[in-house]
């Protein structure tokens, strides 16, 4: 295992590192003085293209060319970073606000300086009370020691930052649905065009981008685009945090360079399977994810080489299922997640996922019929590339992926009249 220095999560560990001072100590607010000092807007925004930052949030889009999308109109604009970590399985950027949420404000700030934004909004889950608590905190710090507010530092930059809690939708993490609910209105996705970039939140342009993405940006400024894009993977480069959860011995976030191979994940820094069992499937980003099997253990965790593999690394969230895992039931979990949350906008994902969950769960109960499993693969077909927005899609992906690799086990449900898997409790239907 090679070595690696964490960049996110240097100073996770220090119980006091959300703590101004702390933070100080160990070189935070060092990059937006820099910035704010020797460099101008442009610069930095040349940087963050240079570094080649990939959003974090699943999309891994460049950030320094949706930067670049914001109209020159003279409007005012806005930044929205997007903490409404809701994807199961993901657990990243509650880490870094929980513990860090300094590094988390001072990207932001770095972010606002380079696209020339007077007005951050962290949107954040409603269910996130304790990080809402930790940065509501580490933003009174930093305005009382001037890093937020009016001309900060004496450089003339105007910034403030305000931290906006959600009220717990899946949907709030779509970026249009985000602005809605910012705005105050029902959380369901705008059409596109226009896209936030040019008409965002009041109808006025604004960027939104990942906690995790925007947090890379502080260390760009730090040490550098070529250390940045020196990192793990080259065309998507840098530090990741994966979230590793599932059958594994060591489940937890580990910060490690894009890129890193998926055996290595589970059984270096995850060591290994419980009681040895052997991989079944995993989903590499979020149970948004289509299934990848034991075979595909040598892939590497970055976007190009999991979509050539025919799933997404979204959010990097790794869920890793044994030998005796039942995909039928596993199927069932992740699709009634995704028919709750779905937000009701288009027929497609509002009437869809409900007949998903409803034959899932008669397969999945015994009482499956011969035709149950095609009339899945239709559904998804129905639902998948004519829903709204990207929430009706994931749902039909983990599905379809789970027929396709592990047709025997919908096949012994329907024959056999039962989950071979009998030993697990049931889910409530
Ligand atoms: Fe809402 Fe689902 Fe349609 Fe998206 S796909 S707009 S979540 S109903």
């Amino acid at each position: 295992m090679a070595t690696f220095e964490p960049v996110l999560l240097k100073y996770a560990d220090d119980p006091d590192q959300h703590r101004i001072g702390t933070y100080l100590r160990h070189g935070g607010y060092q990059a937006l003085e820099k910035a704010l000092r020797e460099h101008t807007p442009e610069d930095v925004v040349g940087m963050v293209r240079s570094a080649n930052l990939r959003g974090r949030g699943g999309a891994y889009f460049p950030t320094g060319v949706k930067w670049g999308f914001l109209p020159d109109d003279g409007n005012p604009r806005f930044l929205c970073a997007n903490a409404d970590e809701s994807e199961p399985g993901t657990f990243a950027n509650r880490a870094i606000m929980d513990n860090d949420p300094h590094q988390l404000i001072e990207g932001c700030l770095l972010s606002a300086y380079a696209c020339q934004i007077n007005t951050v909004y962290i949107y954040i889950r409603g269910e996130f009370s304790f990080s809402y608590r930790r940065l509501e905190q580490a933003l009174a710090e930093a305005r009382e020691r001037g890093y937020v507010g009016k001309n900060i530092l004496g450089s003339g930059f105007d910034c403030e930052v305000w931290v906006h809690r959600g009220a717990g939708a899946y949907i709030c993490g779509e970026e249009t649905a985000l602005l809605e609910s910012l705005e105050g209105n029902r959380p369901q996705p705008r059409l596109r065009p226009p896209f936030p970039a040019v008409k965002g939140v009041f109808s006025l342009p604004t960027v939104i981008n990942n906690v995790e993405t925007i947090s890379c940006v502080t260390h760009i400024v730090n040490y550098g685009a070529d250390w940045f894009a020196g990192i793990g993977a080259a065309d998507a480069p840098g530090p990741k945090l994966y979230c590793l959860s599932g059958h594994v011995n060591r489940p937890g976030l580990y910060e490690l360079p894009m890129g890193t191979p998926l055996r290595e994940l589970i059984y270096e820094h995850g060591q290994g399977m419980r009681e040895d069992r052997a991989v079944k499937a995993i989903i590499p980003g979020g149970a948004s994810a289509q299934l990848l099997t034991a075979d595909d253990l040598d892939v590497t965790l970055d976007p190009g080489a999991i979509t050539a593999k025919g799933s997404i690394l979204g959010t990097g969230g790794v869920m890793v299922m044994d030998e005796t895992t039942c995909i039928v039931r596993a199927n069932l979990n992740t699709v009634r997640f995704f028919a709750n949350e779905s937000c009701g906008k288009c027929t497609p994902c509002r009437e869809g996922t409900r007949w998903m969950v409803d034959v899932l769960a008669r397969i999945e109960g015994g009482g499956g019929r011969t035709e149950d499993v095609e009339l899945l693969l239709d559904v998804c077909d129905k639902i998948n590339g004519k829903s709204f927005c990207l929430l009706g899609d994931v749902a039909t992906w983990g599905l379809s992926s789970g027929i396709q690799k592990f047709r025997e086990d919908y096949d012994r449900h329907v024959t056999e009249k039962r989950c071979f898997a009998a030993a697990q409790p049931m889910l409530a239907a």
